[in-house]
């Protein structure tokens, strides 16, 4: 659906404009990350979950103030049947951006189906090269197969990719060289994440072990690789601080949640597959949206729920570790 003229930009109390929503199609994953889910996490019954014909109302609602961007996510969102089309289905109701972050391992074969249906992006979560390490991070020896998926990817429209690998000490910093090395041979953006302490960790005892931050990655590819140039962002709301080696294809840069929130441009929504919106990642709250959602009025009812969510949108969600540490990346649409 085209935006009409008269449309009011969904906009916080902090004069925030709210143009980015990220989508969680399933809490649901072929993957155990170590730092995202425990090994025997319990799943919602998919019956509670909104239909992905519910979610795509829910964008329509979103695109009507003046979101423009949605990322699809999960869980594992290409393990959602029908995903694919849900993509298309964003694309012809009229975002401007439409990307997905997977973790790679179902991308292969659907690549040309998601290229077809309009994928503007794609960001890969790999977090070493490795594969024994990557057994021990994801809890599954798969590997291989997301990186034929990397490479694969980078031979379609959606090249050049983007790489996530959330960074820990003792765990993948000895790979920060080998990872910055791939953006001197691929089109690839590699950015480390800085390790949130979700999940369970409970007394923040494993953050603080692993934690390494933004900064100190890039100090140790300097040293090791050289000078560094920073690459100007297309969109200043974006999260990611990148840098280019000299004639480098890809960029190399760092995302970082914890030393240096980013909270003061933050436009996002997040809509989680149970019915809920999360208007911070670093905080707890949320807000029902499913009844409005299945109400005889839903574009309207949504639309009250939207502004209420930009009125209680925090200023900042510095409450890391103490608050967030007992959900997962999946649980709030990550
Ligand atoms: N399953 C998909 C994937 O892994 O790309 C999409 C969902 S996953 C929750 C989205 C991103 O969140 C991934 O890049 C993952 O590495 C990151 N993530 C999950 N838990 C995290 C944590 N505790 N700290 C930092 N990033 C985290
Ligand atoms: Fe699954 Fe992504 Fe979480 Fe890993 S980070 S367990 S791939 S949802």
């Amino acid at each position: 659906m085209a935006r009409t003229s008269q449309m009011v930009q969904l906009t916080d109390s902090f004069e925030r404009k709210m143009d980015y929503l990220r989508i969680s199609v399933t809490d649901r994953c072929n993957f155990r990350c170590q730092y995202c889910m425990p090994e025997d996490i319990k799943f919602e019954n998919p019956e509670l979950l909104l239909s992905l014909e519910e979610m795509l109302t829910f964008a329509e609602a979103c695109l009507q103030l003046g979101v423009t961007k949605v990322r699809v996510t999960g869980g594992e969102p290409l393990v959602r049947k029908g995903v694919v089309g849900f993509i298309g289905q964003l694309k012809a109701m009229g975002f401007e951006d439409v990307t997905m972050t997977t973790n790679g391992f179902l991308l292969k074969e659907n690549l040309e189906g998601l290229v077809d249906a309009g994928l503007d992006r794609v960001n890969i979560s790999i977090d070493t090269l490795q594969p024994e390490k990557f057994q021990f991070i994801t809890r599954r020896n798969h590997f291989q197969k997301v990186w034929d998926a990397i490479m694969a990817a980078l031979e379609t429209p959606l090249s050049p990719v983007k790489l996530n690998a959330v960074a820990m000490r003792g765990v993948n910093d000895d790979e920060i060289v080998d990872m910055a090395r791939l953006t001197q041979e691929h089109a690839l953006h590699v950015r480390f994440i800085e390790l949130m302490p979700l999940n369970g960790d409970t007394d923040g005892v494993r953050f603080r072990k692993l934690f390494i931050s933004g900064k100190e990655i890039l100090d140790r590819a300097r040293t090791e690789l050289g000078d560094l140039k920073p690459v100007e962002k297309d969109d200043p709301a974006a999260p990611a601080d990148e840098f280019k080696f000299d004639g480098a294809p890809g960029n190399f840069g760092v995302i970082t949640p914890v030393s240096e929130p980013f909270c003061a441009r933050c436009s996002r929504l997040r809509l989680t597959a149970d019915g809920k919106i999360h208007p911070c990642l670093l905080t707890d709250l949320d807000v029902p949206v499913m009844d409005a959602i299945r109400s005889e009025e839903p574009i309207t009812e949504i639309h009250k729920v939207l502004w209420e969510t930009a009125r209680v949108k925090p200023a900042a969600g510095l409450t890391l570790p103490e608050e967030s540490r007992n959900r997962t990346m999946s649980q709030i649409g990550g």
